[in-house]
């Protein structure tokens, strides 16, 4: 007989109970066993049927130390190529665009012949202010 005791989480009474696992005999010969609750008696029909308590939930793999820092998504100067800042890039209403690629663009495209907005020749908020 096995020394450790099966814990089950009772169908019938709903208990927090063992299994009884019990031989069956028909005449001298042991035809199965009987698997019941311990707390109430109630026979299940099969191993299948038996409401074995799950294994203790697993500790927890990952801490708080294990959280992903906010990554920051720009690195400090990574802004500075973004057409967005570039010198060439023009935006009105309708199109972001490009001067220097005759283009269309994104404001946050960034381009290797980024040049710098201090030296944006065409603003377009210079000649029509917002507001
Ligand atoms: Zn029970």
């Amino acid at each position: 007989m096995k020394k450790t005791s099966i814990e089950i989480i009772c169908t019938h009474c709903g208990e927090d109970a063992l299994l009884r696992r019990e031989p069956v005999y028909e005449g001298l010969r042991k035809t199965g066993e009987e698997l019941s609750c311990s707390a109430c008696g109630f026979i299940f029909a099969s191993e299948a049927e038996v409401p074995f308590k799950k294994k203790p939930v697993t500790p927890p793999i990952f801490t708080d130390a294990d959280r992903s820092v906010t990554v920051p998504i720009f690195k400090k100067n990574e802004n500075a190529c973004l057409c967005r800042y570039c010198a060439n890039y023009v935006v009105n209403p309708f199109v972001q665009f490009c001067a220097r690629h005759k283009k269309e663009v994104q404001a946050a495209d960034s381009c290797p012949q980024f040049s710098s907005d201090e030296k944006r020749s065409t603003d377009f908020f210079k000649d029509n202010p917002p507001g």
